[in-house]
């Protein structure tokens, strides 16, 4: 190899370093204003430690999520949204449940007769406060998001009853254009 050649060489390796950080710029950005809305993680950028939980959540949303708190009835924000889109785990941000299947139970919290996918939630049997219940929780993260009961409307007869401080709204696309 020629001492030119080998020159360039050298030189072109922290170039193309330097050129691939800039590129990562973009992706990198969201990352940085976690606290309030999750992009979607990938399960090894889910936070190792409560610490770190407590880093990207609000207090409220840390209390929901990871201590299994109850948001009081209707005081949560989703309450009354009535735009289409799809409601994601304020964790995580997978994709949880859609406006399709919420409905008004008149208990205060945000309700869906089913989850988007079975698979994006576990549920969890719950001997707490002296009742059994069947918690549910993001099958991603282990969220804490509510309780399901079953005595929901048709076609599932189910009611995901949901805290709202556990979820994030993404209307869709129209929506945003109609608003
Ligand atoms: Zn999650």
């Amino acid at each position: 190899m020629g001492m030119k050649k080998y020159l360039l060489l050298l030189l072109s390796v922290p170039l193309y370093f330097l050129w691939a950080e800039g590129r990562k710029e973009p992706e990198m950005a969201p990352k940085q204003e976690m606290t309030a809305k999750v992009q979607e993680l990938d399960p090894e950028d889910l936070p190792k430690s409560e610490a770190e939980w407590k880093k990207i959540l609000t207090p409220d949303q840390y209390y929901i999520l990871r201590r299994k708190g109850t948001e009081r009835p209707f005081t949560g924000k989703l309450l009354k949204e009535k735009r289409s889109g799809v409601y994601t785990c304020a964790g995580c941000g997978t994709p949880l449940f859609s406006s399709e299947h919420k409905f008004d139970s008149g208990t205060g919290w945000p309700s869906f007769y089913q989850p988007i996918n079975p698979e994006a939630v576990k549920e969890i049997r719950d001997f707490s406060h002296g009742m059994v219940r069947t918690e549910v929780v993001t099958a991603k993260c282990g969220g804490h998001l509510g309780h399901v009961f079953a005595d929901g409307p048709r076609p599932t007869g189910l009611r995901y009853c949901i805290n709202s401080l556990a979820l994030n709204f993404v209307p869709d696309e129209s929506e945003n254009e109609k608003n």
